[in-house]
């Protein structure tokens, strides 16, 4: 297996130069020449497989041995021997037809750290094997940040910055990665918002001299390999479900802002997992959802919501989703790429959105419906959803074709980490020991303004050089 660029000006690469490269250098996003794709026979025989073993199955189509078998297994080990559930990621009934995956059960409280646990590992793993510095660079909205120190920190050979937006994560995610004391991390505190961090990373990855001069490493979403991570978890949750329950059909139902998680499950059923719909939720920064309704891309007016991690308003991914939506054709998503980029908007036709509505239904949910939607299913089934989760129930509840079978909606979060938001509703939760003994670390972080060159400063004063 090879990996190319959506643009089409990468050489095709293998498995580690695309787990190293992150966003192509071309300023693509890095995509397999080919997608490998699993029969309903060799699925059936994934059904007794642990999350691991099923992890493994699914990493070794796209390896090509470049990681032997069972350093492949120890490193999986190793990412998940820190989550708190024996599944790893349990899946709960809530009633006949709606099921929760909890992604949430790993040392940060969000879905992050599935793929974030592995991809620490797997980067400690090349540095050691290549004898290399891996520096890794990343924006955040708060939990990508909280996850990746979480997994490199104090770890050899592996330097860590992360730009997050000033005052505009949750109180905890603050200090998830503000806490963290290993001189190996830096927290830079940016005055902007989410894509305003993003969009320093996204000219310094694409900077080549700069990339290249530092080995820059990227946890975001553009990097190829956490998207795999993500996609196994929808086939884990098709298999946890018995047959009954599959019967008519299993659908999910994901709470979306940089467009990864639902790409994975695209991913997921392209690979073959009988996905019929798949709901992509968001909140009041509505882009996505405008796109798949209306056929307009188009940024607009950015919004603080109670779910900050979907806060997002250009979303990497989408391009992922462009490139196969076009055929696979790199010449078409660069020039669609270089249009957006020059007018501000994309804008699709009658017939085009039809095509997309095929592939995804798309909700938008307000500020008041993600409350309700926490108030009701606590008095309802006693369950508590943190505001992230909430949007992918309300979009279910909002959007979702009942007759088509069951539905996994996936909980991203765990509520503890956004009590700013369960206060509000008056419901008062007890915070888990590892959150709890956060509010009494010092914290270390630099604030910055929303300027290039200083940013710059700080890595260069930072970052190991490579010789
Ligand atoms: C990152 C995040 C999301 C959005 O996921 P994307 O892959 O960016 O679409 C949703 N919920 C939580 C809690 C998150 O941390």
């Amino acid at each position: 297996m090879k990996y190319i660029s959506t643009r089409g000006n990468v050489a095709p690469i293998g498995f580690i130069d695309m787990f190293l490269m992150g966003l192509g250098e071309d300023g693509g996003l890095i995509v397999p020449e080919s997608i490998p794709t699993v029969s309903g026979k060799q699925l059936d025989q994934w059904a007794k497989l642990s999350y691991q073993e099923l992890m493994f199955e699914i990493f070794s189509l796209y390896t090509n041995d470049e990681i032997p078998a069972d350093d492949l297994k120890r490193l999986i080990q190793e990412s998940y021997a820190g989550f708190t559930s024996p599944d790893v990621l349990p899946l709960t009934t809530l009633n006949d037809s709606l099921h929760v995956l909890e992604l949430f059960h790993g040392p940060t409280f969000a879905f992050k750290d599935v793929a974030l646990s592995f991809m620490g590992n797997l980067y400690a793993y090349v540095a050691k094997k290549q004898n290399q510095v891996i520096n890794i660079l990343g924006a955040t909205s708060g939990d990508t940040g909280a996850s990746a120190i979480s997994s490199v920190r104090g770890k050899e050979g592996i330097q860590i910055c992360i730009l997050h937006p000033n005052g505009k994560v949750s109180r905890v995610q603050e200090l998830q990665m503000t806490t963290v004391q290993d001189d190996n991390v830096l927290n830079l505190a940016v005055n902007g918002n989410f894509d305003d961090c993003q969009q320093v990373i996204k000219e310094l990855f694409a900077d080549i001299p700069f990339k290249s001069k530092y080995h820059l490493r990227a946890i975001n979403s553009i990097n190829f390999v956490r998207i795999l991570a993500q996609s196994v978890y929808y086939f884990y949750a098709y298999l946890k479900l018995s047959e009954k329950a599959r019967e008519n059909g299993v659908n999910f139902s994901i709470p979306t802002g940089n467009f990864g998680n639902i790409f994975s499950g695209y991913l997921a059923k392209k690979m073959g997992v009988p996905i019929k719909q798949l709901v992509l939720a968001t909140n009041e920064n509505n882009i996505l959802e405008r796109f798949i309704r209306e056929g307009v891309y188009k940024p607009e007016g950015f919004r603080s919501t109670h779910s900050p991690s979907m806060d997002i308003q250009i979303a990497s991914n989408f391009e992922r989703y462009l490139y196969y939506f076009v055929g696979e054709d790199a010449v078409a998503v660069t020039a669609r790429m270089e249009k957006f980029k020059q007018e501000g908007q994309l804008t699709f036709t009658e017939a085009e959105v039809a095509r997309i509505q095929q592939d995804i239904t798309a909700y938008s949910v307000g500020n008041e419906e993600c409350l309700n939607t926490i108030r009701t299913y606590q008095e309802r089934y006693g369950y508590l959803l943190d505001p992230h989760s909430a949007c992918g129930i309300a979009a279910y509840e909002g959007a979702g074709r009942k007759d088509d079978g069951a539905f996994v909606s996936l909980a991203t979060a765990h509520p503890a980490k956004f009590d700013e938001a369960i206060r509000l509703i008056g419901i008062e939760q007890q915070f888990p020991e590892r959150i709890q003994e956060l509010f009494d670390k010092p914290q270390q972080q630099v604030i910055v303004d929303n300027v290039k060159a200083d940013i710059v400063a700080r890595l260069e004063g930072f970052y190991r050089v490579y010789q």
